[in-house]
């Protein structure tokens, strides 16, 4: 007998006692699911700002890398991922899939509910999925920059890891409401190597224009994307990195839905619903996307992306061509948006203030294949406290926003007395948004008013365009 021994049943070897569903790294995904395989409706192609044309790969290729480019349009379902990338997402999947025993017996529901836990991830997030294989792409096409935005600070911290270990360097423009709200965020990229900044920012044109309308200017992703992607456009040896709503950034999230799949086969399960929260669309994306084919083929499957009724760009926005950030420098895609003026209140879910959506999402959103709906900030923080004391984890201010989804649909499956599989994305952890609860639990959450004036106003910009 030595110190390491123990009785097996009490480890998580998937026993009776245990809530872990884990996926041997043996079976790790070595493929991404590419969806734009199995599309129902056609994707119309992003239009550049430039020619009010179809954007060509040539147009592209001054802040992406081909192989990005490549997979932003392909057609091929299964992407291999490449093998440097895999070793690196060896560090910390496969991620547990774990039963939310607790939190069902806390609710008195008959559903059984598991979470897909992203949070155990070197930035505490889903976005080192996609952070790693874009910076090696970019690293093996000769770039060793990259420029990019971060809301709320998962982004940057998610890229500047990558970009440390591939020997890359990296600068953040970091949205101004969380950049004075998450200072350790800012300690977190900074410890591996990044320069954050303020966005806006007086370093770029498009953020000196913002500044000089308004120098107390809250920022916002699509200002400090239009920085980003200034400064990636302006310099050869620089090319731009985003976190969300890209095509080739819900690719690579896949990853999330191909192994909870795997890991709900493992105890004989298949979900009635999913649920992720929606900022951009990657995590939403990653978990659901791998259902599509079930859903297509009519299975009872509903996939529910959940936004902040703050910034409800799926459920009260249009669905048209606009552009991606605030100074119209990106291509324009047709997608759920707020109008790309549209400044969200400031949050203390930073990761989902975004005027647009996914093109993905918006598309399979307008073709009745996934639904969505908006939460309030009020029952999106108590959803988060019960979850933390039922389950032990402190949930993303964002991804709670899932929690409550599922706290709904829980209660409603209970009073209707029906049996049901939930399986929802906890996109990360909040252990740097203690800020956050901090204010919750002192009753000061900022109220965030009424947005319809705003949605309104910033909808009348929306670009024309004619194909
Ligand atoms: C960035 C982020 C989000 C929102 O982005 P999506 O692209 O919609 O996933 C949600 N949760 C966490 C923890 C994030 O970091």
């Amino acid at each position: 007998m030595d110190a390491f021994s123990r009785p097996r049943a009490t480890r998580t070897d998937n026993g009776a006692r245990s809530n872990v569903i884990a996926l041997p790294a043996s079976e790790m995904p070595t493929r991404w699911y590419n969806v734009l395989a199995d599309m129902p409706v056609p994707m119309a192609p992003p239009i550049s700002p430039a020619t009010g044309q179809p954007v060509t790969p040539a147009e592209l290729e001054q802040i992406f890398p081909p192989q990005l480019i490549e997979q932003e349009m392909s057609a091929q379902r299964l992407i291999p991922i490449p093998e440097d990338v895999l070793d690196i997402l060896a560090m910390w999947r496969p991620t547990p899939l774990i039963r939310a025993r607790r939190l069902e017996e806390a609710l008195g529901t008959p559903a059984r509910i598991y979470y897909k836990h992203e949070g155990v991830s070197p930035a505490g997030s889903h976005k080192p999925n996609t952070a790693v294989p874009q910076a090696y792409f970019n690293k093996i096409s000769g770039i060793n920059r990259l420029a990019t935005e971060t809301g709320a600070g998962q982004w940057g911290s998610a890229l500047a890891f990558a970009t440390r270990v591939f020997g890359m360097t990296c600068r953040v423009y970091m949205v101004r409401v969380s950049y004075d709200q998450k200072p350790y965020r800012r300690t977190f990229m900074r410890l591996f190597g990044a320069e954050v900044f303020p966005s806006p920012s007086p370093h770029t044109a498009s953020g000196r224009a913002i500044l000089e309308k308004d120098p107390d200017s809250p920022g916002s992703l699509g200002i400090a994307i239009s920085e980003a992607v200034e400064e990636a456009a302006g310099r050869e040896d620089t090319n731009y990195s985003l976190g969300s709503v890209l095509n080739h950034v819900l690719l690579h999230q896949t990853v999330i839905g191909l192994e909870a799949k795997r890991q709900l086969e493992m105890v004989g399960e298949t979900p009635d619903f999913i649920f992720g929260c929606h900022g951009g669309g990657s995590n939403f994306g990653g978990i659901a996307l791998p259902f599509v084919p079930q859903m297509l083929a009519g299975e009872p499957i509903r996939a529910v992306a959940v936004e902040p009724d703050s910034c409800p760009s799926l459920t009260r926005g249009r669905f048209a061509f606009d552009y991606g950030d605030t100074a119209k420098l990106t291509p324009m895609v047709r997608m759920y948006t707020l109008g790309h003026d549209f400044i969200p209140p400031g949050s203390h879910a930073g990761g989902l203030r975004y005027h647009g959506a996914a093109p993905i999402v918006s598309a399979l959103l307008d073709a009745g294949v996934i639904g969505a709906e908006a939460v309030a900030q009020a029952d999106v923080f108590r959803a988060a406290e019960l979850f933390a004391h039922a389950e032990g984890i402190v949930p993303a201010p964002e991804s709670a926003h899932a929690v409550a989804a599922v706290v709904h649909k829980a209660d409603e499956l209970r009073e209707e007395g029906r049996e049901a599989t939930i399986l929802f994305s906890l996109s990360g952890h909040g252990l740097f948004d203690l800020g956050a609860y901090e204010a919750y639990l002192d009753g000061t959450l900022p109220e965030q008013g009424d947005q319809r004036k705003a949605i309104a106003s910033a909808m009348r910009d929306l670009p024309e365009v004619s194909l």
